[in-house]
């Protein structure tokens, strides 16, 4: 036994390291594959020896567990916002009112990048990874450990444990790259793509499912540690320690000996800070010495003895030549500004978004004129200005359309909805095209050889008129099209036969049900089994499947109303694609625990906690994260929480062990 549970303590060890070469250092040792195997080996080690769980182990961070609302907690230092500066008169006077506090000592300052992403709060005991917490409104804010354990580069184990608990504070990111790799594919997908890292990099906090956070990019800059008596005397000698101790601290720090040292850093930044994988909108500056800090404190709202210094948003002026409409699969159209190329931050801008009819209205932006062009926070620059004295003369406002660009239909604008739609979904060509390019992507029905290109040459060529109509495809129609080689015509033919085994839960994604994403797609084909009881499923039915919300199910229902919907479906079933779950899916399902509610507390001997709730689930029964009135039983395993104990014990809640469950199902 001993031996099982130093191998699986050496491969925990082993991955660790693995780990923060990888996403820390950004220097792997050893290749993907060899990394897969050893996390793979490790957790069936883990399934086998529930006695040695750990929720620090590297296998936790492939994420699983759902939680529907986040526990709100209370912060054990607050979290302050920070004071903004905007010039170098701002800073002197800043520099004066601290060294008239401080006496005429010596100051010290850190200089530091402002990483625009959201804040987290990380609290470590006895070395690990115990608990992460949003900034919320500075005194409390949401308990999201569960998918901050998924972002790689966040020690679940210190490296170096001088300091075992403490707080440490820093910025959850989406690196560029991530961020564009995401909105390729969700473009590919026919959605709309995501504004800006910021928004997504929180959004992906907030998410419910953890499993779903694991796969996102995310990163984290850290830059404070806090604790009421620390080890250092400087902030500098803290991030020192933690850097060594795992954490991914952006080396661009600098010490600065005085003001001119931070205008220096200043000015390299402002130039330099496009060439960096993140973004960043200022900088922060800090006083080093922890003493001087201590003695210089706290105002209502933030610490004196730092400043945020933001950089101005860079700003173009270039001319308006057009406005052109973009049609998206659901209908809705986005104004696009057509600009005369010019350089910003870094990039030649061609295109501007205009967002909405109202946008335009706001701004008054006309054909030709001279407009001013920010990039914010937004991928995508925008106009947010124009400069009226260079307007011609004979210019006059934009008439926004009132017909489909692509079909001429006259469109529709809904109550709230800032946005046009066209109606025509069944004509509309780019509605059309957007239909079948989801269907075909790679995280719906992932057909081999077909893209965009070639849905639409298909399309032109009057050979589909839906997704259902690829099944209908020859060899010898697809060869004549313009670039088609007789090779790429059997591949598309092949991928297509070969889509017929993709699972019913993509191909309920697949159909393109408004609001119905991937995650979306899963729980309704796991809680339907098959198309036909969800075509069945009443309104009521559907808001009452966990995380579904009332958005969703009208959006389900509106679509099975629709005959054209129905017959689609009734072909693609006719083809031999799949509308059922795979039977081995429900294998060993009974319904022996049906009604009951369980919430599980705790690290189980016979179950992994993962198993405990598959087992609960197989047998007809619910689990959910928090106890309430609902709930039949608490399912308790060892170490289960105080907290939950008492709350139990207020609502007359029976506690059972693993063996009572075990006697239930028997
Ligand atoms: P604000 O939200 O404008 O009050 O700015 C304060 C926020 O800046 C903090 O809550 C941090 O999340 C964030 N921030 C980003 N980089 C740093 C940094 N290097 N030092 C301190 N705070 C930072
Ligand atoms: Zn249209």
């Amino acid at each position: 036994m001993e031996e099982i549970k130093n191998k699986i303590e050496q491969l925990r060890e082993e991955l660790r390291q693995h780990n923060y070469s990888y996403y820390v250092l950004d220097a792997p040792v050893i290749s993907d594959f060899e990394f897969d195997q050893k996390l793979k080996q490790l957790q069936e080690l883990e399934e086998k020896h529930p006695e040695y769980y750990d929720s620090n182990s590297p296998t936790q961070r492939v994420g699983g567990e759902v939680v529907k609302n986040f526990k709100s907690v209370d912060h054990k230092h607050r979290m302050y916002s920070l004071d903004n500066s905007y010039s170098k008169e701002d800073i002197f006077d800043w520099e004066t009112r601290i060294q008239k506090i401080l006496g005429e000592v010596p100051v010290e300052f850190v200089c530091e990048l402002k990483y625009d992403g959201v804040s987290i709060n990380l609290y470590y005991e006895d070395a690990r990874l115990e608990k992460a917490v949003t900034r919320g409104d500075g005194f409390k804010g949401d308990d999201v450990t569960l998918n901050v354990k998924t972002i790689r580069s966040i020690p679940l184990v210190l490296k170096e444990d001088l300091l075992k608990s403490f707080e440490i504070r820093g910025e959850i990111i989406l690196p560029l790259d991530g961020f564009e790799k995401m909105n390729k594919e969700r473009i590919e997908m026919g959605e709309d793509p995501y504004r800006n890292p910021r928004n997504t990099a929180s959004g992906s906090l907030k998410l419910q499912d953890s499993a779903e956070v694991a796969e996102r990019p995310l990163d984290c800059l850290l830059y404070q540690i806090v604790g009421d008596r620390l080890p250092f005397e400087t902030h500098f000698e803290a991030l020192d320690f933690a850097v060594k101790a795992g954490f991914k601290v952006p080396d661009t720090r600098k010490l600065c000996k005085n003001t001119e040292e931070i205008f220096e850093f200043i000015a390299q930044w402002d130039k330099q800070r496009h060439t960096l994988p993140y973004e960043t909108d200022g900088i922060v500056i800090k006083v080093n010495n922890l003493s001087q800090q201590e003695e210089l404190g706290y105002t209502a709202k933030s610490p004196r003895w730092a400043i945020a210094y933001k950089f101005k948003a860079e700003q173009a002026t270039t001319i308006l030549r057009e406005i052109t409409y973009q049609v998206g699969r659901t209908g809705a159209i986005t104004p696009v500004a057509n600009l005369d190329p010019v350089e910003l931050a870094g990039t030649i801008v061609k295109r501007a978004s205009l967002h909405n009819a109202d946008q335009i209205a706001k701004l008054d932006v006309r054909i030709n004129d001279t407009v001013f062009v920010e990039k914010g926070g937004e991928i995508i620059p925008k106009i947010v200005g124009v400069d009226l004295s260079l307007r011609p003369v004979d210019s006059v406002p934009v008439k926004y359309i009132t017909h489909c660009p692509d079909c001429g239909t006259k469109l529709v604008r809904k109550e709230g909805d800032a946005k046009h739609y066209c109606p025509n979904e069944f004509g509309c060509p780019k509605q059309i095209t957007g239909k079948i390019i989801h269907f075909i992507s790679r995280k719906a029905m992932n057909i081999d050889g077909l893209g965009v290109e070639t849905v639409e040459l298909l399309y032109q060529n009057k050979l589909i008129h839906n997704y259902a109509d690829l099944y209908e495809l020859k060899e010898f129609q697809l060869i004549p099209l313009e670039r088609m080689a007789e090779k790429s015509a059997k591949n598309i033919i092949v991928g297509l036969e070969a889509s017929k085994q993709i699972g019913f839960e993509k191909v309920l994604f697949a159909l393109g049900i408004r609001y119905v994403g991937e995650t979306v797609a899963k729980k309704l084909a796991f809680h339907y089994e098959n198309i036909d009881n969800l075509m069945q499923a009443s309104y009521e039915d559907l808001v009452n499947v966990d995380e579904i919300g009332e958005i969703i199910a009208q959006s389900v229902i509106d679509f099975f109303k629709n005959p054209i919907n129905i017959e689609v479906i009734n072909r693609l079933r006719s083809y031999g694609l799949k509308f059922a779950m795979d039977e081995s899916v429900y294998e060993n399902r009974t319904d022996k625990l049906k009604g009951l509610n369980f919430v599980v507390s705790g690290v189980f001997e016979k179950f992994s906690r993962n198993e405990l709730k598959k087992s609960i689930e197989d047998n007809g029964g619910k689990v959910t994260g928090s106890i309430s009135k609902k709930t039949s039983y608490i399912i308790a395993g060892e170490n289960m929480g105080p907290s939950k104990k008492d709350k139990a014990e207020k609502l007359n809640i029976p506690i059972i062990s693993e063996e009572d469950y075990i006697k239930i199902l028997e």
